[in-house]
C-alpha cells in the first residue's frame, strides 16, 4: 500500500522542502520505498538532493502537461529515496493546464502510472510550492493526507484558514478521501513559551492535530542543501535530525494503526 502526503502550506519558508527531503531521508533510513515528488517551479528540493536543475532535460513538468512517462524522469539520489525533479519550466504549468480538462488529477495520475510500470513506493512525499493554484490542487487531490509545516510565529495562522478551506473544496470536488494529519511545527523555538502558546492557538482555533515532535530550529539546516544531503546525512545526530526521525516513525504508525482500525 501507498501513502501519498501533500506537504502544503501557501507561506514560502516555513520548512515545507526541508520537510520532504528530511522526512523521506528518514523514512528510507527505516527501510521504506520511498518517492519524493517536486511541485515547485524554484527547484529547490531537487537542487537540495544534489541534482542541478539546469543539468537536466526531462522533469515532472514534462510528466504533468505533456504525458511523458514519468518512469523515463525519476532519478535516485544519495538519500536513499527517488525524486521525480523539478526544474524552471514547471512555472509554465500552472499557465498550461489553466485551461485543461481533469487537471485536478494530474498527479494523481501521475503516481498511478508508476504504479502500473511497476514501480513500489510505501510513501509519495508532494513538496508543494508556496501557492493555492493548480499544482498544490492537483497534490492535495492526489494525497491521502496533508500534513501543514507551520512556523509558530503570531502571525503563521493567517493562511491557515484559507488552506483548510481550499481542502475543503478538494474533499467536496476532487478527492472525498483526502485527511488533514495536522500541523508539523518547524523552525520551533522551544527556549520561549511563545511558540508553544501559538502552536496551542492554532490548533484549537482549526481544530488540527499538531504532530509531535516539533522541529527545533537549528543553524545545521542552511548547511544541509549546499551538500546536496539532507540533514539526516549531513549531521546526523543533530536536533533537528533526530526530531524529523521520530516524526517519521510517528508518520508509519499512523498508516499502521489506520490499516488495523
Ligand atoms: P519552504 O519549502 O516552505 O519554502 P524551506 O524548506 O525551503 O521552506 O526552508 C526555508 C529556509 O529555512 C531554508 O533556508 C532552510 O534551510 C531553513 N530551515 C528549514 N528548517 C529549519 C530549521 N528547523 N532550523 C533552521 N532553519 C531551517
Ligand atoms: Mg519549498
Amino acid at each position: 500500500m501507498t501513502t501519498t502526503l501533500a506537504i502544503a502550506n501557501q507561506k514560502g519558508g516555513v520548512a515545507k522542502t526541508t520537510s520532504v527531503a528530511s522526512l523521506g531521508a528518514a523514512l528510507a533510513e527505516l527501510g521504506d520505498a520511498v518517492l519524493l515528488v517536486d511541485l515547485d517551479p524554484q527547484a529547490c528540493l531537487t537542487f537540495s538532493l544534489g541534482i542541478d536543475p539546469e543539468d537536466l532535460e526531462l522533469s515532472v513538468h514534462h510528466v504533468l502537461t505533456k504525458g511523458l512517462d514519468p518512469t523515463e524522469v525519476v532519478l535516485e539520489t544519495d538519500d536513499g529515496v527517488h525524486l521525480l525533479p523539478a526544474t524552471i519550466e514547471l512555472a509554465r504549468a500552472e499557465a498550461d493546464l489553466l485551461t485543461r480538462t481533469g487537471r485536478e488529477h494530474v498527479v494523481r495520475g501521475m503516481i498511478e502510472d508508476l504504479a502500473a510500470a511497476g514501480s513500489h513506493y510505501d510513501w509519495v512525499l508532494l513538496d508543494c510550492p508556496p501557492s493555492l493554484g493548480v499544482l498544490t490542487v492537483a497534490a492535495l487531490t492526489a494525497a491521502d493526507g496533508v500534513v501543514v509545516p507551520l512556523q509558530c510565529e503570531t502571525l503563521s495562522h493567517r493562511g491557515v484558514g484559507q488552506l483548510l478551506d481550499t481542502v475543503h473544496d478538494v474533499r467536496r470536488f476532487t478527492n472525498r478521501d483526502l485527511e488533514v494529519w495536522g500541523v508539523l511545527p518547524t523552525l520551533f523555538d522551544g527556549r520561549t513559551n511563545h511558540a508553544r502558546t501559538v502552536l496551542e492557538t492554532i490548533s484549537e482555533t482549526y481544530d488540527l492535530a499538531v504532530i509531535e515532535p516539533p522541529i527545533p530550529k537549528t543553524i545545521k539546516f542552511a548547511e544541509a542543501p549546499a551538500a546536496g544531503r539532507s540533514i539526516l546525512a549531513t549531521s546526523r545526530s543533530s536536533k533537528g535530525a533526530k526530531a524529523y526521525r521520530e516524526v517519521a516513525v510517528n508518520l508509519r504508525e499512523r498508516v499502521r494503526a489506520g490499516a488495523k482500525g
